[in-house]
């Protein structure tokens, strides 16, 4: 078999696996548009941004709005005071209670949910509050309850959202205004239009900046997750992966294997060739990897010339014939030296450990390495599955 010919660099046609392929793509602009694409992984992390953004700006204009009282109790005439107290304590009880759900969320439909209610409360609060104080007050001390519409397209730039998240927020936040403005009889007024006009000017900024905070979230995510030499994740993503697959499974009984991988003499390799030579060979290999596991294994760098991957429902045996096959799939692969047309062979050592019922990922690492260890013991280019 000799299809895996690398050279100093071996970018291109490489096979991805479906999670691996969303982890390092560049940024499109369909990623800017919707989650379609989004990995799992960034989903969980955006929701975990997004819902610590929402919790701290919760808190503070719930404070915000009582802090307000005082000026109004100054500054606004006697027989609305009351009712709009009301409000402010409706508004500022609902907040904190948002703030106080928003803790530890990693859903992105829940971390949704709050920016939507984030939006709907103070949209309920400026519609009340113009009910209250019978029709909108355009000028003087109320001024500020004309802001409230503003003010909640402006905080949508806070959150890294997607285009058509951006849009449904905005909508939601601008048909406040226009209910409002439609209640009071004021819709089709010209100082309606020229705000409407403001607040569509004012989305379209938010927008931008909310894609924009959103393409620089998933562009650090991206380098902060994958190897730069291999394109394969990193160990910390492939800590993550096999916990979610030991620890999230509803079916416990489900069989889960990994392999490591270790290639054999490496150091030797490199003090033969030189440095890049054995970059080519690692690069080489995880184009090995990709391409002979099967479909839906997780394959990931897990330091220097050791590779991980992660088989979901496959069992020991299964385990072991796809060890093998990278095994002899390395037999036949090679990288040619540039200078000197030196062909460079490598071969690899593997352990496999299928998860026992009940057993952590922690001890699952422990036992295949235990397996790569023995394959070594055992003179280098084997297989050894764990006990
Ligand atoms: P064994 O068969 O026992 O695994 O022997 P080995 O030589 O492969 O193991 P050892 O741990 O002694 O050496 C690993 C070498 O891998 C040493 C290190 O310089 C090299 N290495 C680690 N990361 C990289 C890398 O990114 N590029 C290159 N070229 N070499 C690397
Ligand atoms: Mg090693
Ligand atoms: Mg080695």
């Amino acid at each position: 078999m000799g299809d895996f010919q690398g050279g100093w660099s071996t970018n291109g046609d490489q096979r991805l696996r479906v999670k691996v392929r969303q982890m390092i793509r560049r940024v499109s602009p369909q990623d800017l548009i919707s989650t379609a694409r989004h990995s799992q992984d960034f989903r969980n992390s955006r929701a975990e941004y997004i819902s610590i953004r929402i919790r701290i700006l919760a808190y503070l204009f719930a404070a915000l709005a009582l802090l307000w009282i005082p000026i109004d109790f100054v500054l606004m005439p006697e027989m609305h005071f009351e009712a709009v107290l009301g409000l402010r304590l409706g508004f500022s009880t609902l907040l904190i209670l948002l703030g106080t759900w928003s803790r530890q969320c990693n859903r992105l439909r829940a971390a949704r949910a709050r920016v939507a209610l984030f939006l709907f409360i103070p949209g309920l609060f400026y519609f009340g509050s113009h009910q209250v104080l019978g029709g909108l007050p355009s000028n003087g001390v109320l001024i500020g309850y004309s802001f409230l519409p503003f003010l909640m397209v402006a905080l949508l730039a806070v959150v890294p959202l997607t285009l058509l998240e951006g849009i449904f927020l905005i909508t939601l936040s601008i048909s406040f205004f226009i209910v409002t403005n439609w209640r009071a009889g004021s819709l089709f007024t010209l100082a309606t239009m020229s705000d409407f006009w403001l607040l569509s000017l004012l989305a379209l900024i938010a927008l931008w900046v909310e894609m924009t905070q959103l393409h620089m979230l998933m562009r650090l995510y991206r380098e902060a997750t994958r190897d730069a030499l291999t394109g394969l994740v990193n160990r910390r993503v492939l800590y993550t992966w096999l916990d979610q697959e030991v620890n999230n499974r509803t079916d416990k009984e489900g069989h889960i294997s990994v392999l490591l991988f270790d290639l054999d003499l490496f150091k030797r390799i490199n003090d033969t060739y030189g440095h890049l030579a054995g970059d080519a060979v690692l690069q080489t290999f995880a184009r090995v990897l990709q391409t002979v596991l099967p479909p839906g294994s997780l394959v990931g760098r897990y330091g220097g010339e050791e590779f991980l991957a992660i088989l979901p429902s496959t069992d020991r045996e299964a385990a072991r014939q796809a060890a093998e096959s990278v095994r002899e799939a390395c037999h036949g692969a090679s990288v040619r030296h540039p200078d000197n047309d030196d062909v460079i062979h490598f071969t690899t050592s593997t352990g496999v450990a299928e998860r026992r019922v009940d057993e952590t990922a922690g001890t699952l690492l422990g036992r295949v390495d235990q397996g790569l260890y023995e394959a070594k013991e055992s003179g280098r280019d084997l297989v050894a599955v764990a006990k």
